[in-house]
């Protein structure tokens, strides 16, 4: 994490899986709250999780400065968002490669992002579905329609090719991990050219 600081990263996006939501268990608060000590990059947490209401408040309280929940998971999206927001986080919400982009229509009023997963989720190294690209051009157009000033971020298989793609077709926030942390060239150096890429694809 602090290479990851040193090399230019904007965000610590952390994946939370239950073993429910998705087959794999990565991990919980307590680790959250641990690795709040050694960065001071705003933590972006991403609960695999079902029934999210349960567990939105202990990542808060861990040092959460956005929280995603999953659209499939949140039986009362809109109210959850809700609570995020009046508690202090940033709340987005994170939608399945089947999921359609309407699916987040009538929550966007209290939604500050908007994050596509770009693999079915719940293990890294995963091929990006090319068709979340138009996901993200739908929803970009939602948002210029309702005036929202909703980021847009993507999730899965990013690296130096599909960074770029992604943010011509609207994404902001770029998440990866195998493209960070898998290679030989180190951390710092992987983050560099990652930003590279992406910032060359800004309008
Ligand atoms: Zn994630």
């Amino acid at each position: 994490m602090a290479a990851a600081e040193r090399g230019g990263a904007d965000l610590i996006h952390i994946d939370v899986m239950d073993g429910r939501f998705v087959p794999p268990i990565t991990m919980g608060p307590l680790v959250v709250e641990s690795l709040r000590r050694v960065t001071r990059l705003p933590f972006d947490v991403h609960l695999m999780v079902v029934e999210p209401e349960r567990q939105v408040d202990a990542f808060i309280d861990a040092g959460a400065a956005r929280i995603a929940v999953h659209v499939e998971a949140a039986a009362h999206l809109h109210r959850l968002l809700a609570h995020l927001r009046a508690r202090g986080v940033a709340p987005v919400v994170a939608l399945n490669p089947a999921t359609p982009p309407e699916a987040v229509r009538w929550a966007l009023a209290e939604a500050d992002g908007i994050l596509v997963m770009s693999v079915n989720p719940g293990y890294a190294g995963q091929r990006f579905i090319p068709q979340s690209l138009d996901k993200l051009r739908i929803l970009r157009a939602t948002l210029q329609e309702t005036g929202r000033p909703i980021t847009l971020a993507v999730d899965g298989g990013i690296d130096e090719t599909t960074a770029g793609l992604a943010v011509s077709a609207g994404a902001r926030i770029l998440v990866a991990a195998n493209a960070i942390f898998g290679g030989a060239e180190g951390i710092e150096a992987a983050i560099s050219r990652l930003r590279q890429a992406a910032e060359a694809a800004v309008p």
